[in-house]
């Protein structure tokens, strides 16, 4: 398997690990857009959030849950974004499913 994210899930590339479970991995984002920017991926490999279906409703959930999770631990009561970026035309540049969890300022609205 030749995927950045799943080597960096099964601990053959190191990250600095955020959160784990049996299902997810958490990581800060080597390049930091905000104060906190974490990524959370399953472990299962998916190319991107167009690559689920209805099956992966329960991991997909968790990976949400575990976002808001992760913003209760790191004390972002003032509000965070979550973030799948998927395609081309989403700006995904890791083609392994990964959420955004950027906190820590505020976000503005559009993105870019
Ligand atoms: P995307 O653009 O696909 O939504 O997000 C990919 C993210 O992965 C980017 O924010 C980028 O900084 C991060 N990233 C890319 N390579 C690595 C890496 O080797 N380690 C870590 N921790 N983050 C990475
Ligand atoms: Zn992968």
């Amino acid at each position: 398997m030749s995927c950045l994210f799943c080597k960096i899930a099964d601990g053959s590339i190191p990250s600095t690990a955020v959160y784990k479970d049996e299902l997810c991995y958490a990581f800060s984002d080597l390049h930091p857009q905000s104060p906190v920017h974490i990524l959370i991926i399953p472990r299962e490999h998916f190319a991107s959030l167009d690559d689920t279906s209805a099956e992966d409703r329960d991991l997909l959930g968790h990976l949400l849950n575990t976002a808001a999770l992760i913003a209760r631990d790191k004390s972002l009561g003032k509000g965070y974004r979550v973030v799948i970026n998927t395609g081309e035309d989403g700006g995904q540049t890791v083609d392994h499913l990964h959420l955004h969890l950027l906190g820590g300022r505020a976000h503005h609205w559009p993105p870019g």
